[in-house]
């Protein structure tokens, strides 16, 4: 199954994340848990997320790339996305 890349060429200079992306990159959880400081950090992240104009778009740009993407993209982790991912490919939803 392929997923379908929906995001269109310039949602991303109106992302809200623009100029914090400090935020959205750091370690993540892929194997065990985060440090405090990096809890905060995501819970910050995530905050921006919520006003995100174009948080639709980056959730399906992040769920569709076929290698996974590190750091917060449209609120979640990258550990969240490959849940996400798998429970895609169980149920054949093209996000
Ligand atoms: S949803 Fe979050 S990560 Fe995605 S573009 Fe918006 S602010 Fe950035």
């Amino acid at each position: 199954m392929t997923l379908r890349v929906v995001a269109s060429p310039d949602w991303q200079s109106r992302a809200a994340c623009r100029g914090v992306t400090d935020l959205f990159f750091g370690p993540d959880e892929p194997h065990g848990q985060l440090g405090r400081a990096d809890r905060e950090r995501v819970a910050r992240a995530r905050a921006v997320c919520d006003g995100c104009g174009v948080w639709s778009q980056c959730r399906a740009f992040a769920l569709s790339q076929p290698n996974a993407l590190a750091g917060v993209w449209a609120g979640t982790t990258q550990r969240q996305r490959a849940g996400i991912r798998r429970q895609i490919f169980a149920l054949g939803v093209v996000p």
